[in-house]
């Protein structure tokens, strides 16, 4: 594997609210390397989104306290000066974010938007750095590249305003780009389109991407590393196979059992519910002991469970470059016991339905 890009190493993330210190992100360690994806999922309020932008410096000082290493071409992101960080967001690192209208700034030009970017970190004059954008803007298959320079944000589709944002975010030919829910204000075609381009870009330029998302679809569709995120730490991770095929934590293998099956058959014209993963996440200012999921695990039955946070440990073989790995005491999961079927326990409206096999085949 190739030198990683990235290097995170037990970030930490606290913030002060009003209900006191939240831990959004409590000891989370991945690397991506050039060319590879790495896929964050969770749900809403599992500290994915937070962990980007701490690395980045882009959460309101004096409310956030991050500590942890986060090496970026082997500097330390969150030890930076905030002057060196800005020269570092650009050439080092690219965002996307999920809303394309509110990432751009509505009075100014996309011209103007995407000159300023380029000559932040260039020395290029103006009517270079105008003819690099419309080349970027054609890179990112807008049709007519010199004509959308001076068209405004409003002017354009979705589809369109987030090809401009990825055109920002690539202007500075960055080593990786962070996609931050990138799709999912798109519809499923612009969604596919918008994968498309980007692996495209990536497989050119070779850069490494994560990929923050809830959308197990796209997880399967772009991702070579999963890491699944709960309560503000990574209770799963592996290769794409590893954690698609073979989930072993019991939350990885809710959020599987919870997409739809469309191969499922109506009976009598009813479509069965879908199961569902019971209870809501916990909230930051007021974590449970012990395993962070277990007030929702329905397999709980270990000594610990409730007391003592279990490690995030090697499953299967650790004779392999990434190992499959997950934070869990339970020794019963389908991967141990080398099934692929998803644990049935979970909550769904149709009994006999909650069992399935080989989870990916929803995805596809
Ligand atoms: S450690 Fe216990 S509560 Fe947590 S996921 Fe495993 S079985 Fe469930």
């Amino acid at each position: 594997m190739s030198a990683p890009v990235l290097e995170v190493e037990d970030l930490r993330v606290r913030l002060r609210t009003p209900r006191g210190p939240a831990d959004v992100v409590n000891g989370l360690s991945y690397s991506v390397g050039a060319g590879e994806t790495v896929a964050v999922v969770g749900e809403s309020g599992s500290g994915k989104s937070v962990s980007v932008l701490a690395l980045l410096g882009l959460l309101p000082q004096g409310v956030a306290t991050v500590t942890g290493r986060a090496l970026l071409q082997g500097e330390d992101l969150l030890t930076m000066q905030p002057e060196r960080l800005r020269q570092v967001r650009g050439p080092g690192a690219g965002m996307v974010f999920q809303d394309p209208m509110t990432s751009l700034n509505p009075v100014l030009t996309i011209g103007r938007q995407l000159v300023e970017g380029i000559r932040a970190h260039t020395d290029l004059d103006k009517a270079a750095a105008r003819r690099r954008a419309a080349d970027l803007l054609g890179e990112v298959g807008l049709p007519d590249p010199a004509g959308t320079l001076d068209r405004y944000p409003h002017e354009l589709s979705g589809g369109m305003r987030q090809r401009v944002i990825i055109a920002i975010a690539l202007s500075n030919s960055p080593a990786l780009l962070i996609a931050d829910e990138a799709t999912t204000a798109l519809d499923v075609t612009v969604q596919a389109q918008i994968i498309d381009l980007v692996e495209g870009l990536q497989a050119e330029r070779g850069m490494g991407v994560v990929w923050i998302t809830h959308d197990l679809g796209v997880v399967a569709g772009i991702a070579d590393r999963v890491l699944v995120m709960y309560g503000g730490r990574c209770v799963e991770d592996g290769t794409v196979d590893d954690v698609l095929e073979n989930p072993s934590h019991p939350y990885t293998r809710g959020l599987l059992g919870a997409l739809p099956d469309l191969a499922q058959p109506a009976v009598d014209g009813v479509v069965p519910d879908l199961a569902t993963v019971p209870g809501v996440p916990p909230a930051p200012t007021d974590l449970p002991k012990g395993c962070v999921f277990w007030p929702r695990c329905p397999v709980r039955g270990d000594a610990r469970c409730e007391t003592e946070q279990p490690p995030l440990a090697i499953i299967g073989s650790s004779d392999v470059a990434l190992p499959h790995r997950a934070a869990t005491w339970c020794t019963e999961s389908p991967a141990r016991a080398g099934s692929t079927a998803v644990s049935g326990t979970f909550g769904t409206g149709s009994p006999g339905t909650s069992g399935i096999e080989s989870p990916r085949g929803r995805l596809r």
